[in-house]
């Protein structure tokens, strides 16, 4: 190092000096208090109604073909076979749900429960898992880039509601979830109760936003885009707790050793894979992937390779899937 640069770098030492008060012999920065809020939070003020969960056929999708066709020989011109030809299945997914769909920071992948639902189906397609393109997505995000055609699928803890079927099909149920509450370990909330006045936060575009905002206490619903704006609002102290599925709470446990999971469910929020409507014969084979890998033990490991760490309990047997037609 140049003698110039350290003089310059003393003097940078000193000017931060400046700013600092003596503490029995010893010196602590003083820190500003106000912490910036996540980009896009904000008080909803308007919220959508309370998800309707009791409509014909909620749970019942289609029955998978049979037989399966194998990978890589798709009916002619099925939807199957057009994502074959464009050489990769194109998945909506987070990024920010520790063990469902994160980015790994240590191989910077996006891994997790919902991702290996994904890889399956694209086992299914092409007999190779990794055919596959993800898109990192809002829950506000889902419905849209499915509509538009962006997407093929959406698996993101996408909860089956009565609202959401006139929009998208979905798959049968791959996983029961529950809505439940998040607090700091010394918050005396115990649950939904103790919300009254209390600021509850939650993505835009979520289950969980619009039942918060219904409920009998009336707490302050706080949309975020992501739910780890939602974990850096509580340890912020910008929100007084973050309420969604137990198995995205479990996630945020898990990596803050200073909150924890409190109260009774609050809903059940059943999972299903989104598609895009009038693609009734990607539904069924989606369907067809995932009896498959319920009955090939593929399910459960996975589930206890991402889930069975975060939750209590056995693993659970994997969801009976209900079929209409
Ligand atoms: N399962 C809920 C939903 O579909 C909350 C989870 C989320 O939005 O990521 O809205």
């Amino acid at each position: 190092m140049t003698r110039r640069a350290t003089a310059g770098l003393l003097a940078v030492f000193a000017f931060a000096l400046a700013g600092c008060a003596p503490v029995s012999g010893t010196t602590i920065p003083q820190v500003s208090a106000d912490v910036p809020a996540p980009a896009g939070a904000a008080e909803v003020t308007s919220p959508p109604p309370a998800p309707v969960q009791s409509c014909p056929n909620l749970l019942a999708s289609r029955r998978p073909p049979s037989p399966m066709p194998a990978p890589g020989q798709m009916p002619a011109g099925s939807t199957m076979a057009k994502i074959v030809q464009y050489g990769k299945l194109r998945v909506g997914v987070d990024q920010n749900t520790y063990n469902v769909g994160f980015r790994d920071p240590l191989n910077g992948r996006i891994q997790g429960f919902d991702i290996d639902m994904a890889h399956a189906i694209a086992k299914a397609l092409f007999g190779d898992p990794d055919k596959i393109e993800l898109h990192a997505i809002t829950s506000a995000q889902r419905i849209p880039m499915l509509q538009s055609g962006e997407i093929d699928i959406v698996v993101r803890t996408m909860s089956i509601t009565c609202d959401r079927l006139q929009q998208v099909d979905f798959s049968a149920v791959y996983y029961d979830a529950k809505q439940r509450i998040l607090v700091k370990t010394n918050s005396a909330i115990q649950g939904a109760a103790d919300l009254g006045g209390k600021r509850v936060c939650a993505t835009n575009g979520s289950t969980s936003l619009s039942r918060i905002a219904a409920l009998a206490a009336k707490p302050v619903a706080i949309g975020v885009p992501d739910w780890t704006d939602c974990l850096v609002m509580l340890q912020q102290g910008q929100v007084d707790a973050v309420s969604t599925d137990d198995v995205i709470l479990a996630g945020m446990a898990a990596q803050d050793p200073y909150t924890r999971v409190v109260g009774d469910p609050l809903a059940d929020e059943p999972y299903g894979i989104a598609i895009p409507q009038h693609k009734e014969d990607f539904v069924r084979f989606v369907n067809g992937v995932l009896a498959e890998i319920e009955a090939d033990g593929t399910w459960t490991a996975a589930y206890q390779r991402w889930l069975g760490s975060l939750l209590p309990g056995a693993a659970p047997a994997p969801p009976a899937p209900q079929y209409r037609d």
